[in-house]
């Protein structure tokens, strides 16, 4: 039989796909004897069922009923029950942390009758029952019966007026219950449900809804969260933090997730229930406060905080609550940080002898790597700062204000880079947070939603600035001084401290930049942490780390960054600007002869050309592609030709051009005439570029030229390039290997046969996409891919990330049919994915000899190929 609830006894953490994270870790802080408050799970799986058939699965509910009673007899109370009731919440929680994103519904068991209970309950707080009543009314009638939310917030706002909630006296709230059940009568024709068991079965299926609500979805693209996990249901008697002055709520860090100092981070608001802290509704104090509010409590914190810590041996982050003076806990997990946080964390606690220098690489990745690579503001630059606020997630962004997601979408789908201005965020902002390059809020802490949702995805945010006036609906704030900025100023806003100035700051590299570049001795500790941890990564790995690069600026940036080689150097820029004159001559040469003659001239700017890159690279291989593309790119615009040729000043040159752009015009250019093809088309063009690199290779000790061939299909095309080329190397006296792309789906199914003819294959995964899907990868992305990701036909763009199941299988043929053929076929791949952090664990996998990315993408391939020897990636530290 099935098994769909597990009492927090049960548990522990390593149960996430079971229980979800919020679930596994209520468990294992239970296991541990920490005060959580008692409780159950309703698994993932049972979410699963639910929304796969529309329905629950068979003999839940009994075990939903089972279990309720034996939380039943261990409190005491009933559900719900007149006179004493029990009340529980029914909360989310999903596999991997999605912050706000699903739902939540407290006080459940509360009706007309258990409403004096509780206040009976708590001695006589009529306040804190009708307060706690109210809330039902609000959250279940949001969030299960889904009625706008606004509705509810009005009432309230009309309600109080000027003054807080917390003002407003039991006869007030009791009234307010009534407006409430007024508009759940007139939104929905029926009344608010009233049995408790009622209540619970509802909120349970609402919270498996959640699971696909909107900016749920959202959120999970973003984050590359798998959309078939499912959530699970966490139900837990409630503590309650809204008794009084004397109860509370609040989240703590073990450490800054901004920097990753130890210490005490954290915001507590008293009187209050856990979802005011996070929608930044009243403003919070600092943790450190509560030690003046409630002595007891707060050193019982701090003692938790540690074992925790040294228990998950990293950066924990906790909800608690406090009743009456008694501490709660509801929930903890391994915290979200901030990309700086990360290494410096990671580093700190191999110092600490908590994990090893091995575990400390896996705790990292390369897109946080990526981020702290970001440029950040120039410090020498003139600024006009306006506000300060707290500095939520680290960067530089700049863009103009604007003060809706909306409006952040539709500006920044325009191409314009925009700042998303607002009070205080809220999860139905999560689009526009996307678009925006930064966000800027006047309120709410580092734990508010904004700071949270922000830092999760790597965005700039600087969040309650205070001082600043944020006037939503006038589409404008105010910053002291009178200072005015309406939609469509641009402002730039640190996250990094806070800081938010008037107008354009310029951005500089960032510490960690240089540091890679060689300017900089690791000196701060950010940039200390970097070099420990890419070392012990460049130790660890396996896979070797080329770049893409095809000048000698770029190659010797990239041998900075660490490259040990060349992947792949693409020869068509070398055509281009002062050259395009020669091609044209190629193209339009009517006789051998002045084909020759196009040729003579280009070979010399060419053998130039690499000798450069050689130098740049100082011994290490360098893979040069012979030319790829359809040789009309280099070719005048067909339409301003035929504009020009209707004119008097044509030339006659030019009207041959015409009529050589037309005779190459193709249908479909990147199934045309192009790689390969043009070598065996054109006569002389790859032998020309072959001894090029023959000349250029003498006159450079220690050059090792790679010669590769781009776009093979079949091996006879291969073997015909092959001759010709082994001849002219042997006439000069030079040595290269000779290999080719594996970018067409034919060249990777008959990889055993082109083994024969090439020393060296490089996936180029750009085409072999392109070409394996049918998507035209110049067009796809922006026609329709948004379309393919909301109907989930894949998670992420293939272009992005190699599509495992597809174009990854292509390259496993290729892979075992290759070396079957020539055992030491040397491997790699150069297409867009080699920088890509989960393709490279991929290529990992696979067993390829290297991966080549473009220069500012290596330092993080390098990483990525260290976590991905190291570890067989432990997923849950996302
Ligand atoms: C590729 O197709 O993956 C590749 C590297 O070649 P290009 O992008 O130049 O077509
Ligand atoms: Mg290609």
């Amino acid at each position: 039989m099935a098994k769909y609830v597990y009492d927090f006894t049960e548990g522990n953490r390593n149960l996430k796909d079971l229980l979800g994270g919020k679930g596994a870790n209520l468990a294992e802080m239970t296991n541990l004897g920490l005060p959580v408050p008692h409780g159950f799970t309703i698994t993932t799986d049972a979410c699963r069922h639910y929304l796969a058939e529309g329905s629950v699965p068979e003999g839940l509910e009994r075990e939903v009923d089972e279990h309720l009673r034996a939380l039943e007899s261990r409190m005491g109370r009933k559900l719900g029950q007149a006179d004493d009731p029990l009340l529980v919440s029914v909360r989310s929680g999903a596999k991997f942390s999605m912050p706000g994103m699903m739902e939540t519904v407290l006080n459940i068991g509360l009706n007309d009758e258990s409403v004096h209970g509780l206040a009976k309950q708590s001695g006589g707080n009529e306040r804190f029952a009708w307060d706690s009543y109210r809330r039902l009314i609000q959250m279940f009638g949001k969030t299960v019966l889904g009625i706008d939310g606004d509705l509810f917030e009005r009432a309230l706002d009309d309600l109080k007026g000027r003054r807080q909630d917390t003002d407003l006296d039991a006869g007030e709230l009791q009234q307010l219950v009534e407006t409430y059940k007024g508009i759940v009568r007139e939104q929905t024709g029926k009344d608010f449900p009233a049995d408790p068991r009622e209540q619970m079965r509802l909120a349970v299926m609402a919270v498996f809804d959640s699971w696909n609500a909107p900016r749920a979805i959202l959120y999970r693209r973003q984050e590359r969260i798998p959309a078939d996990l499912g959530t699970a249901v966490n139900i837990m008697a409630m503590v309650f933090g809204n008794y009084g002055d004397d109860s509370g709520t609040g989240v703590a860090f073990t450490r800054d997730p901004g920097s990753g100092q130890q210490g005490i981070y954290g915001d507590y608001l008293q009187n209050a229930q856990g979802e005011d802290v996070v929608a930044g509704i009243r403003n919070t104090i600092p943790l450190q406060d509560l030690e003046h509010l409630d002595k007891p409590s707060y050193d019982q914190l701090v003692g938790i905080m540690e074992t925790l810590e040294n228990h998950y041996r990293d950066l924990c982050d906790i909800e608690f609550t406090i009743e009456r003076g008694k501490l709660w806990m509801l929930q903890t997990r391994v915290g979200k940080r901030t990309a700086a946080a990360a290494f410096c964390i990671a580093t700190q606690l191999v110092d600490q002898g908590l994990i090893t220098m091995d575990e400390a690489v896996t705790r990292v990745t390369g897109d946080q790597l990526a981020q702290l690579m970001f440029p950040r503001f120039d410090g020498g630059a003139e600024k006009k700062k306006i506000a300060k606020g707290m500095n939520a997630s680290p960067g530089a962004a700049v863009g103009k204000a604007v003060f809706s997601s909306g409006r952040a979408v539709e500006l920044a789908e325009q191409g314009e880079d925009v700042i998303l201005v607002r009070r205080e965020t809220n999860p139905d902002d999560l689009a526009g947070m996307i678009a925006a390059r930064g966000i800027l809020t006047s309120r709410g802490g580092k734990t508010s939603h904004a700071a949270v949702v922000a830092r999760g995805m790597g965005k700039t945010c600087v969040c309650g600035a205070e001082e600043l006036e944020v006037l939503t609906a006038e589409r404008r704030f105010v910053a002291p001084g009178g200072v005015e900025v309406r939609e469509g100023d641009v402002i730039s806003i640190d996250g990094t401290t806070g800081e938010v100035f008037l107008g354009e700051v310029p951005v500089v590299d960032s510490a960690v930049v240089e540091y890679f570049e060689g300017a900089q001795e690791p000196a701060d500790d950010l940039v200390k942490a970097v070099d420990r941890l890419m070392r012990h990564a460049d130790a660890a790995r396996r896979l070797g780390v080329r770049a893409n690069a095809d000048t000698p600026e770029d190659a010797a940036r990239a041998r900075r960054f660490g490259a040990e080689g060349i992947g792949l150097c693409r020869t068509e820029h070398m055509f281009l600007g002062e050259r395009r004159r020669l091609v044209e001559d190629l193209v339009l040469a009517a006789t051998d002869e002045e084909r020759q003659a196009a040729l003579d001239a280009l070979e010399p700017l060419q053998k130039t050309d690499f000798i450069g890159i050689f130098r740049a690279m100082d011994g290490a291989p360098v893979t040069i592609r012979l030319i790829d593309p359809p040789l009309h790119e280099f070719l005048p615009d067909i339409v301003e030709l035929s504009v020009k040729v209707a004119t008097e000043e044509a030339t006659d040159k030019d009207r041959r051009l015409l009529a050589a752009v037309k005779r190459l015009h193709e249908q479909n250019p990147m199934l045309g005439l192009r790689g390969v093809r043009l070598g065996l088309v054109i006569p002389g063009l790859f032998a020309m570029q072959v001894r090029a690199i023959a000349q250029a290779a003498a006159e450079v000790p220690g050059a090792r030229p790679e010669i590769m061939i781009p776009l093979v299909a079949a091996v006879q095309e291969l073997e015909s390039v092959r001759e010709e080329a082994v001849k002219i190397l042997a006439d000069a006296g030079a040595e290269a290997l000779i290999g080719t792309m594996i970018e067409t789906p034919r060249a990777a199914l008959t990889a055993g046969q082109i083994a024969e003819a090439a020393e060296f294959f490089s996936f180029g995964t750009n085409d072999l996409t392109q070409m394996a899907w049918g998507f035209s990868r110049d067009d796809v992305e922006s026609a329709f891919f948004s379309r393919y990701l909301d109907l989930g036909i894949f998670g992420v763009s293939p272009f992005e990330t190699v599509d495992r199941e597809g174009v990854g299988r292509l390259m496993e043929i290729a892979v075992r049919e290759g070396r079957a053929a020539r055992p030491d076929l040397h491997l790699g791949i150069c297409g867009e994915h080699g920088g890509d952090p989960d393709s490279v664990h991929f290529c990992h996998e696979v067993g390829l000899d290297y991966v080549s990315c473009s220069p500012f993408r290596i330092p993080v391939a390098r990483l990525e190929a260290g976590r991905a020897a190291l570890a067989e990636t432990d997923s849950d530290t996302r």
